[in-house]
């Protein structure tokens, strides 16, 4: 398999200061990767570029991305500014944002023209709780959505259907929102329940043509590892009974981790290496053979870049 990264120091310039998702967070992940020399040297570097207006209304309204740029303008002046408690906005913070979706869909082309079979996006901001209407929970611009609209825009030939899989310890509400009516991008979620922001509920299915298109498994904190895993591979073979996609897109979130701060899973780094084989393989029946896995959360520092390292290594 071909793999391959998505980076750029411009994702330093979203300057979120003393809070969780901070800008040390790229830099040890960057930091770990480029120690593992092989490795390095094996993975095809690209650059993002920055998401167009165009790429943008696919998943959001105009006022929500007003409200972010007009934010970062506001930043410029005042220095760092809060859309909401906990969603922050510094001066470039508008511009980091586009080359995080813009890098999701620069992943995307490098998958579906065949020169990647994995492709991982080490973005941020991250994107997967932000709604159609609203920036929140330190998410500006929704990238895997993006990346699956903007794929079923590029490719209308090849990718009609995508699989979007978010095993971040926190439910992709956002995510969930801007699909919940689409048959053609099927969304599951993993999380920890009862947890921020409060959605994904079981009942939680999908509505209109969408319903059925989306599956939500809360589980509750501390649950044992091997039970987790043992519920995301029945998951995904339940879907993939039903659903046939064309492409693969992962909301990678390594909050689940047992060190993490801000969630109560138990995933170990080896759990995160059997999940990216599983959605290795997963990627593999889908027609465009490949993978696109987005950085969502993951805040502990010590431990972030051996997780993501040990996840990105086991894609081959
Ligand atoms: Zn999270």
């Amino acid at each position: 398999m071909a793999t391959g990264i998505i980076t750029s120091s411009d994702y330093l310039r979203h300057d979120t200061g003393r809070h969780p998702e901070r800008r040390e967070r790229y830099q040890v992940l960057l930091d770990r990767l480029k120690a593992d020399i092989d490795l390095w040297q094996d993975l095809l570097k690209i650059e993002p570029y920055a998401a167009t207006d165009q790429d943008l209304w696919r998943c959001h309204t105009p006022a929500a991305i007003e409200r972010v740029r007009q934010g970062s303008l506001q930043a410029a002046i005042a220095g760092r500014i809060a859309l909401d408690h906990d969603t922050i906005i510094s001066a470039d913070s508008e511009a980091a944002a586009r080359l995080a979706a813009g890098g999701a869909c620069r992943a995307v082309d490098a998958v579906v023209s065949g020169k990647l079979t994995g492709a991982f996006v080490a973005c941020r901001p991250p994107g997967h709780h932000a709604t159609i209407a609203n920036a929140m929970g330190f998410c500006l611009y929704n990238n895997v959505a993006i990346a699956a609209r903007y794929a079923q825009a590029t490719y209308p030939d090849q990718i009609r259907r995508v699989l979007i899989v978010d095993f971040d310890v926190h439910h992709g509400n956002g995510t969930q929102d801007i699909f919940y009516d689409d048959p053609s991008v099927f969304f599951f979620s993993m999380h920890q329940h009862p947890w921020y922001p409060g959605t994904g509920g079981t009942d939680e299915r999908g509505i209109g043509n969408g319903e059925g298109s989306t599956l939500n498994i809360p589980v509750p904190a501390r649950l044992n590892p091997d039970h987790y895993l043992r519920l995301f591979r029945d998951s995904l073979d339940r879907i993939l009974a039903s659903f046939s996609p064309d492409l693969l897109l992962v909301s990678a979130g390594f909050d689940g981790h047992e060190s993490d701060p801000l969630g109560d899973l138990l995933l170990t780094d080896q759990c995160y290496r059997i999940i990216s084989r599983e959605l290795a393989a997963v990627a593999r029946t889908t027609s465009s053979g490949g993978l696109v896995s987005c950085l969502e959360g993951g805040y502990n520092l010590d431990t972030l870049g051996d997780t993501v390292h040990g996840f990105i290594a086991a894609l081959d």
